[in-house]
């Protein structure tokens, strides 16, 4: 590799990580982004001396490299992309990349939600038992920026979305993680489920029957898929509709894991994250973390204190009885469904955003159910309130967080509650979902 004329596409977490990994190993590096680079890389680019452009590509020395690595948030069809491709230019994730460097076991978390929570959770399991493990990938610290700066280790957790699939070749995960599948990003794949679902499936690339995949067997793009495929995987379903014999289940409010034959319980109760989806969450990492033989009771500990993450179902305050929740990483409709569903009290939900082709019907029934008043936060709103206009009483239209949460206090009653949880992408308003949850939080702390 030394010497080797390689470019990186973008110049955010992946791709400065890829850039600094690629430079210490000896290769001629330079880096490209369209847009504008921010300080923070900018900086870690100028203090390892790599070559760097913004706010366009130069073709010259893009099209003459022999190795090109994507960042995941270029899209197939952008113009660069298809010229590399007529050059038959080899174009790789920085996930592909920086697994060449290193020989830890590779745990290896995707699906369409879920994979954050689930891969921190098993990365808690470890570390819990003494083990000398990493998270990285879509979470935190990019992968490559990890083997590149920081000590071995034994086990890398990696969170891996579908954009990064797409583009992981050799990469063979030990163990293998499907949270669920469900619509999402279809703007990326042409609206077609079935090239989604494919690349989700691309985390099974190379593993064998030694190998270990854990997934969701009430899920039926999931259970269907492999159906079809019948991969030469160790298969671990977990479930919280049917009895299994191996995996994970629940039974009459338990718990139970029976894995290598050693059987866990602990009470639904127990579980410091609550709602059906963090049950599901809690089975997978769970699983995962058996299969290294991490012991019951770093496991239960885990699944005990495991404290909910910034922007997934977080509580922020409660102010004259009116409970505040922060869920602004639902960015699809799935999550958002799983949000209504764990809410026991009437909600004045905050949601809307960019829409990724959603179908909002499957939210119909429980929104009827357990919304009082919908107050859409979107660019163009006319879709979701087409979408709802028959099924809650009142809904509100706006651009604006502080108008969004200042109605929203107004409107709530002593034990509601006000969920944010936009079913949508952020970026019509926002910078990302960490904004809009900022935005929200410092909205209701100023009320
Ligand atoms: P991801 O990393 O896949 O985006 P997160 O763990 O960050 O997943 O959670 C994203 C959103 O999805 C949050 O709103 C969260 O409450 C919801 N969620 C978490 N786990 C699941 C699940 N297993 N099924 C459906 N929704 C989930």
């Amino acid at each position: 590799m030394e010497n080797k004329n390689i470019v990186i596409l973008g110049a955010a977490e992946s791709g400065t990580g890829a850039a600094v990994l690629a430079k210490m190993r000896g290769m001629n590096v330079f880096v490209s982004d369209n847009s504008t680079i921010s300080p923070k890389y900018k900086h870690i680019l100028k203090e390892h001396a790599i070559d760097f452009e913004e706010k366009g590509h130069s073709r010259e020395k893009i099209h003459t490299s022999e190795l090109v690595i994507k960042s995941p948030g270029i899209p197939d069809h952008a113009t660069i992309i298809q010229e590399l491709r007529e050059k038959s230019i080899p174009i790789i994730s920085e996930i592909e990349f920086a697994s060449w460097f290193t020989e830890a076991l590779l745990i290896c978390v995707t699906g369409s939600n879920g994979k954050t929570t689930t891969a921190t959770m098993i990365h808690r399991m470890l570390k819990n038992d003494g083990r000398n493990a990493a998270l990285a990938g879509n979470v935190g610290e990019s992968f490559a920026f990890h083997v590149a700066l920081e000590d071995p280790v034994d086990y890398y957790v990696l969170e891996i979305s579908s954009f990064q699939l797409d583009y992981m070749f050799s990469v063979k995960a030990d163990i293998a993680v499907i949270t669920n599948i469900t619509p999402d990003h279809l703007d990326r794949y042409d609206q077609d489920l079935q090239a989604y679902i494919n690349s989700k499936f691309r985390i099974l690339n190379n593993m064998t029957s030694h190998d270990h995949l854990v997934y969701c067997a009430d899920d039926l793009l999931v259970t269907g898929e492999l159906h079809r495929r019948k991969p030469e995987v160790t298969m671990h379903p977990f479930s919280i509709e049917h009895k299994l014999e191996r995996g994970a289940y629940t039974d009459n409010n338990t718990l139970i894991f029976t894995i290598n034959k050693i059987i866990l319980k602990m009470t639904l109760e127990e579980l410091a994250l609550q709602g059906k989806h963090n049950t599901y969450n809690s089975m997978a990492a769970g699983i995962a973390a058996r299969l290294v033989d991490i012991r019951k009771e770093s496991i239960r500990k885990c699944l005990k204190d495991f404290e909910s993450l910034e922007h997934r179902l977080e509580n922020v305050v409660t102010i004259h009885g009116i409970e505040f929740i922060n869920d602004s990483k639902a960015t699809n409709v799935n999550s958002t469904w799983y949000a209504l569903e764990s809410m026991n009290k009437p909600v004045i939900w905050i949601a809307g955003g960019q829409d990724k082709g959603n179908d909002y019907e499957k939210l119909h029934s429980l929104v009827n159910e357990r919304v009082k008043t919908l107050i859409c936060l979107g660019k163009d709103n006319s879709k979701m309130i087409e979408a709802f206009k028959n099924v809650v009483d009142e809904i509100y239209d706006t651009q604006s967080m502080p108008e969004a949460v200042g109605w929203a206090y107004q409107l709530a009653e002593d034990s509601e509650v006000v969920l944010l949880s936009p079913a949508c992408a952020s970026f019509d308003l926002f910078e990302n979902y960490e904004d809009r949850g900022t935005q929200f939080k410092t909205a209701v702390k100023g009320l």
